[in-house]
């Protein structure tokens, strides 16, 4: 395996909204970072079309745009961008080392952690069998293959509300299926998925199979409460119960909550000196693009601060 002589300054694991802060912060404090874009470049704003709650766009930017904004911005101030992903980690001893793709190591004094979370499954063996085939977790992405489709929705936070209303511009007939008979959603959001006509309802209610062979044709549901089993027609499943943070690389070596978020103390820190982590891989609370982004400041002023205290 090739391992880089050369030592970096910081290393930041992660293209979405936290990692390109902390890029812009530590190339503008002259640290020369090496970005190394993850296995979900953009991370999920650029799984998502309008934001509209991101500071200082008045008229909404679409997440993508938001996102190729950053890195532009990164850039300018001498980001380096590598495309993979980091798949194995050693923060036994500084310098650090990362290795990407399984077949290069890269060596550094600071980390960064801004890997975020990707999206949670159900765990059926035909919700794996059909992905890419019907099953899908992102509306941006796939809805467009779904017009004048019937489809299917589980979950009931805003990314299910959010998927649901993207999917409804699409499809004939949208079922968001949901475990409880309230949901988590925002209030806005749950409005708007209630006053569209294409949108329903099945509450209480969870997937327990997805039917079909090549492609999904349909779902089977039990009702929580009743115990009911009941079959739908649908022609696409998207699953959308929330996320699982990407830290699976640092269990053991840094200190993880029971869901494996990195605990974070005193601003970005770990507990690992000289790595600090932001944005959805630390945050399961708030997890906006502008709290990842802000979490992506402070990591990357903690890593200039720490490297200072390194020199006196
Ligand atoms: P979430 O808020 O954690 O909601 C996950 C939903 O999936 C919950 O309704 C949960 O049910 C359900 N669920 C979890 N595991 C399940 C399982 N195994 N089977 C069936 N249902 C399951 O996640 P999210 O909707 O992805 O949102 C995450 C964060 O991003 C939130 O802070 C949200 O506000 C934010 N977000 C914002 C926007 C926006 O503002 N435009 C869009 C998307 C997301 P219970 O309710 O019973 O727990």
């Amino acid at each position: 395996m090739a391992v880089t002589s050369e030592v970096r300054k910081v290393v930041i694991l992660g293209s979405g909204c936290a990692g390109l802060t902390a890029a812009v912060y530590a190339s503008r404090a002259d640290l020369s970072p090496l970005l190394i874009d993850g296995h979900e470049a953009g991370g999920q704003l650029s799984l998502t079309t309008d934001v509209e709650n991101y500071p200082g766009f008045p008229d909404a930017i679409l997440g993508p745009d938001l996102i190729e904004r950053m890195r532009k911005q990164a850039a300018r101030f001498g980001t380096e961008y590598l495309a993979g992903a980091a798949t194995a980690a050693d923060l036994k001893h500084r310098p650090f080392r990362i290795t990407v793709d399984g077949s290069q190591t890269i060596l550094t004094e600071t980390l960064i952690i801004a890997s975020g979370a990707s999206a949670r499954m159900l765990g059926l063996p035909s919700e794996k069998k059909l992905l890419g085939h019907g099953v899908s977790t992102c509306a941006t992405c796939d809805g467009f293959f779904f017009r004048g489709k019937e489809l299917l929705v589980v979950g009931g936070g805003d990314s299910a509300i959010e998927e649901g209303t993207t999917l409804a511009k699409f499809a004939t007939k949208v079922t968001i299926v949901h475990r409880r008979d309230a949901l988590r959603a925002s209030k806005i959001m749950q409005d708007r998925a209630f006053k569209n006509p294409k949108i329903s309802f099945v509450w209480d209610s969870t997937v327990v199979d997805i039917l079909g062979g090549d492609r999904v044709e349909g779902a089977r549901l039990k009702n929580l409460k009743s115990g009911a089993l009941t079959q739908m027609k649908v022609d696409g499943v998207f699953v959308a119960i929330g996320h699982v943070p990407n830290t699976k690389i640092f269990e053991g070596q840094i200190d993880m909550d029971k869901a494996g978020y990195i605990t974070t103390r005193g601003g970005s820190k770990t507990s690992v000196a000289g790595v600090f982590a932001a944005g959805d891989c630390q945050d399961h609370v708030y997890r906006q693009a502008v709290t990842a982004a802000g979490s992506g400041c402070m990591a990357a002023m903690d890593v200039e601060r720490f490297l200072g205290a390194q020199r006196h």
